[in-house]
C-alpha cells in the first residue's frame, strides 16, 4: 500500500475533528511558530546572559549555542513527529484496506451505521454505503475519513522537509536578538537587541492574524508583551546571579 495515490475529494472534515494541518496555511502556521519559538527562546537566553554582565564574546557564544541547540531540537522533534504520524497512518490504512478486502459486507454495514449516526435515514445510508463501496479506492478513502478520522493527504508529508523547515525558521528567529552583539557590545548592543527583537515579536504576532483573523495591532502587542516579559525575567535572573564572569 506504500506510496498509493488517492483521488482526494474536498470534504468538510472527519468525525474526529479537524485534522487539516497540511496545505499552504499549515506551512505558514509552522513557519510563524518556528520563527516565534526561536525568537522568544533566544531573546530570553541572550538577555539572561547579558544581564549577568559577562563579556560580549560570552553573549555571542551563548546566543550561537542557543540557536543551534534549539534549531536541532526543533528539527529532530519535527522529524520524529512526522515519521511516527506517517507510520501510524500507514498501519491504520493498511489494516482498513485489509478489512475492506476480506470482509466487504461487514465494512459496508459499518459505513451505513456511521451515516445513520449522522442522521441519515436507514435506506439512504444503506444506498450511500453501497455506492461508496463499489470502487475500492473510494471505499478506502471513505473509511479512512469517516471511520478513522484520517485525511488521506495527511501523513504524506516528508519528515526531512518538515525537519529542515523547523530548523531554518527557528534559526532565523533566534538569529535576530543575537545580531547586534556581533557588531556592538555592552549597553548599546543590549538596547539594539531589545529594539530589534521587540519589532520582530510585534511582527510575528501581527503575522499570526493571517491565521486568526483578529486585530493585527492587538496580536502584535500581545506577542511583544509575552516576549518582553520572558526577556525581562531572565535578564533579572541573570543580574541576580551576576557572578562577575568575563568583565
Ligand atoms: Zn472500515
Amino acid at each position: 500500500m506504500r506510496g498509493r495515490q488517492w483521488r482526494v475529494v474536498p470534504h468538510p472534515g472527519p468525525i474526529g475533528g479537524e485534522q487539516h494541518t497540511g496545505g499552504r496555511s499549515g506551512a505558514l502556521r509552522a513557519a510563524i511558530f518556528g520563527v516565534n519559538d526561536g525568537l522568544v527562546s533566544n531573546v530570553s537566553l541572550i538577555f539572561g546572559v547579558a544581564g549577568a554582565g559577562v563579556d560580549n564574546q560570552v553573549v555571542i557564544l551563548a546566543g550561537i549555542a542557543g540557536l543551534l541547540a534549539g534549531a536541532f531540537s526543533m528539527g529532530a522533534g519535527e522529524y520524529i513527529s512526522v515519521r511516527v504520524q506517517r507510520e501510524v497512518f500507514e498501519r491504520l490504512i493498511h489494516l482498513e484496506a485489509h478489512e475492506i478486502g476480506s470482509e466487504p459486507e461487514a465494512e459496508r454495514e459499518e459505513l451505513a451505521a456511521i451515516y445513520v449516526r449522522k442522521g441519515l435515514p436507514d435506506d439512504l445510508a444503506d444506498r450511500l454505503a453501497t455506492e461508496l463501496m463499489r470502487d475500492p479506492a473510494v471505499a478506502l478513502e471513505t473509511h479512512a475519513r469517516e471511520e478513522l478520522g484520517l485525511d488521506p493527504q495527511m501523513g504524506l508529508g516528508s519528515p526531512v522537509a518538515a525537519a529542515s523547515a523547523s530548523f531554518v525558521t527557528f534559526a532565523s528567529g533566534a538569529l535576530l536578538p543575537l545580531l547586534p552583539f556581533l557588531f556592538a557590545s555592552g549597553g548599546a548592543a543590549i538596547l539594539a537587541s531589545a529594539a530589534l527583537s521587540g519589532a520582530a515579536l510585534f511582527g510575528v504576532g501581527a503575522a499570526m492574524t493571517y491565521l486568526t483573523a483578529r486585530g493585527a495591532f492587538y496580536s502584535g502587542a500581545r506577542m511583544l508583551a509575552i516576549g518582553a516579559a520572558a526577556a525581562a525575567i531572565t535578564y533579572l535572573v541573570g543580574k541576580a546571579l551576576d557572578v562577575g564572569v568575563g568583565v
